[in-house]
């Protein structure tokens, strides 16, 4: 199928961008890589009547890299990550990440942005990034605005974000010296979306550990128990029923394995900050 018929209009600034799509009230939608939106359009799922192409917003392509921090601008392509064209705080997590996403043509064209926005459950950078403790920036009519990922991320497909506003950038905390990082995600083939997704943080310097599943047809699940999880005085299983008690232990297996091998991942692996 193609599209409905549209619009499209290439940005000129980001304040006539939000204040077009405030404007707008939801006919109007931003558009990045077009990997996600393209395909939802071609089946008629989404019918916007104009498109703003947002690909070449100068805050949104602008990456600043801080001793604390690297902040990615949301246009940044997944492709750009995996080939180092831009800072990785995490001395190779995000590239590795990046790496798996798709295959290349989708990587050439799909955004952090843009992948972060769709919010699909079983994306990587929706996990990754939750896992990182990472921070969404957000611009719209009434300003900017900062919010942790896993307030970004509401629901399945459902951001935080308001009429008019955008996402211009995303915030990844450097891990401290001899930080861990184990991400696992099971995809039946290369460029299938993962069926169970894990991330575990262990970074003692910086006071952050965090177990985080994906793929799990909501928001990204962090769990409370990461320090028995880590300590391994609790198995994956028995964290992921006692987080989701309405569910059954058979539809969490996957999941539960997932947790293991990032687990295992994270615990045999070291990699100081770059
Ligand atoms: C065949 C195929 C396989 C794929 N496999 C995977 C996979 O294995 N893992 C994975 O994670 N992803 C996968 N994807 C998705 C891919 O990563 C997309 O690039 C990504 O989900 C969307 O990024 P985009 O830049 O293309 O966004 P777009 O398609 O341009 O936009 C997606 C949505 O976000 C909104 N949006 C975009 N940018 C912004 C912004 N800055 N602020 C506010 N709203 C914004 C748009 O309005 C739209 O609603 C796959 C896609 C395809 C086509």
């Amino acid at each position: 199928m193609k599209p409905a018929p549209f619009d499209y209009a290439v940005a000129g600034d980001l304040s006539d961008v939000t204040s077009q799509l405030a404007q707008a009230a939801g006919d109007t939608k931003p558009v990045a890589g077009n990997q996600s939106l393209g395909p939802m359009m071609n089946l008629r799922l989404a019918r916007p009547g104009r498109l703003i192409d947002i690909t070449s917003l100068a805050p949104l392509r602008a990456v600043e890299d801080t001793p604390d921090f690297v902040r990615l601008g949301a246009a940044i392509t997944h492709a750009e990550i995996e080939d180092g064209e831009v800072a990785d705080p995490t001395s190779g997590w995000l590239r590795a990440a990046a790496a798996g996403i798709a295959y290349r043509a989708v990587r050439n064209r799909g955004t952090l942005g843009g992948s972060l926005c769709h919010a699909d459950p079983a994306a990587d950078w929706v996990i990754v990034m939750t896992g990182l403790c990472a921070t969404a920036l957000v611009a719209g009519p009434e300003g900017e605005r900062r919010l942790a990922l896993e307030d970004f991320i509401t629901g399945p497909f459902k951001t935080a974000l308001h009429a008019g506003e955008i996402l211009t950038a995303v915030e990844v905390p450097r891990p401290g010296a001899g930080a861990r990082w184990g991400y696992w995600k099971f995809a039946p083939q290369v460029g299938e979306f993962a069926k169970a997704s894990a991330t575990v943080l262990i970074d003692e310097a910086r006071g952050r550990l965090r177990c985080a599943i994906g793929a799990l047809g909501r928001r990204p699940l962090i769990l409370d128990s990461a320090q028995s999880l880590i300590d391994g005085s609790l198995a994956p299983a028995e964290a992921l029923r006692a987080a989701l008690p309405d569910r059954a232990s058979e539809s969490l297996a996957l999941h539960a394995a997932a947790l293991q091998r990032a687990l295992d991942l994270a615990l045999e692996t070291e990699t100081p900050p770059g």
